[in-house]
């Protein structure tokens, strides 16, 4: 069975515009953390006249002035933004008063479904609530300005609003947080939804895309590859919770206990909120029953 060939080696350069491509730059902001990896990726992405900007990222001095340097001379026409959380668009304000580049994304910050009663939103701090695009792209649809053309692929999942962006005529697909080659992507409801990470996985497994660049660290060399193993991952998964569920666990936190045993305990807070995506799918499903909705502290049973 092919599971993921995870690539931790990844040099970020911070400050630098590092060339990856043809016309394709990354500028890595000095934000390290057990989510954003090495820190957050910025692409800037042109052969004519004018550039656009994948992901400013987050409000970060440093990184305003390194992607500042690197437009130099050059005409940034678009700020294109893959998804709604802080370490990814907050600075696209800051980047259009600077420049007059309109701002690009699928649409505002929403959870891919509503809070149940007395739930709380655990990522309501790590939203940007804030970010409206000027322009918003449908799925396919095409931005494009001397020496560039970016069609949007929506890939929900991660957040309902999440979409990749792929460059035309070089192969290039710019997966943001959906796929990254050094771990596999946060999928925590409310914000994110297991149904639609994995429709997302199968539409890009039916593309033909040559090299994935990701939102933190290096590129995914074999899409196809990456993703089967992505898709194995997560079925290995929700058969070890689906495993848990039968052998009498009710509750999340005692899933977790065993399923992640070896994580640092630092992240059994994110594997929880995994654990509940997988229990919403498998309740849509039938194979999992919960009395009301499912949420992290309800109780399951095997459907
Ligand atoms: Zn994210």
């Amino acid at each position: 069975m092919d599971t993921p060939h995870f690539d931790l080696d990844f040099e970020p350069a911070y400050g630098e515009a590092v060339k990856v491509a043809e016309g394709v730059w990354r500028i890595t902001c000095n934000n390290p953390s057990p989510f954003t990896f090495a820190g957050t990726n910025s692409y800037l992405i042109g052969r004519g006249r004018d550039v656009a900007l994948i992901d400013p990222g987050p409000e970060n001095e440093a990184h305003f002035e390194a992607l500042m340097r690197a437009l130099k001379g050059r005409r940034l026409t678009h700020i294109l933004v893959s998804h709604t959380h802080r370490d990814h668009s907050p600075l696209a304000a800051r980047i259009k008063a600077e420049t007059g580049a309109i701002t690009v994304a699928e649409g505002p910050h929403r959870a891919a479904r509503p809070l149940h009663a007395g739930e709380v939103n655990p990522f309501a701090e790590s939203s940007d609530t804030a970010f409206i695009p000027d322009l918003a792209l449908a799925d396919g649809a095409v931005v494009e300005g001397d020496g560039f053309t970016l069609s949007a692929i929506h890939t929900p999942g991660h957040t309902a609003n999440h979409t990749g962006f792929a460059l035309e005529d070089s192969g290039i697909l710019f997966s943001a947080d959906h796929v990254m080659a050094f771990a596999t992507t946060v999928v925590a409801p409310p914000d994110g939804s297991m149904g639609d990470f994995m429709a997302s996985l199968e539409m890009l497994l039916g593309r033909q895309d040559r090299i994935f660049f990701p939102g933190h660290g290096g590129p995914v060399a074999d899409p196809p590859a990456f993703l089967r193993g992505l898709r194995t991952h997560r079925r290995m998964r929700e058969r070890a919770i689906l495993e848990r569920v039968k052998a009498g666990d009710t509750a999340i936190a005692d899933m977790v206990a065993t399923i992640y045993a070896s994580t640092d305990v630092r992240l059994h807070g994110a594997a929880a909120l995994s654990v509940l995506a997988h229990l919403e799918d498998l309740v849509a499903r039938g194979q999992v029953i919960c009395e009301g909705p499912p949420g992290l502290s309800s109780r399951y049973r095997p459907g």
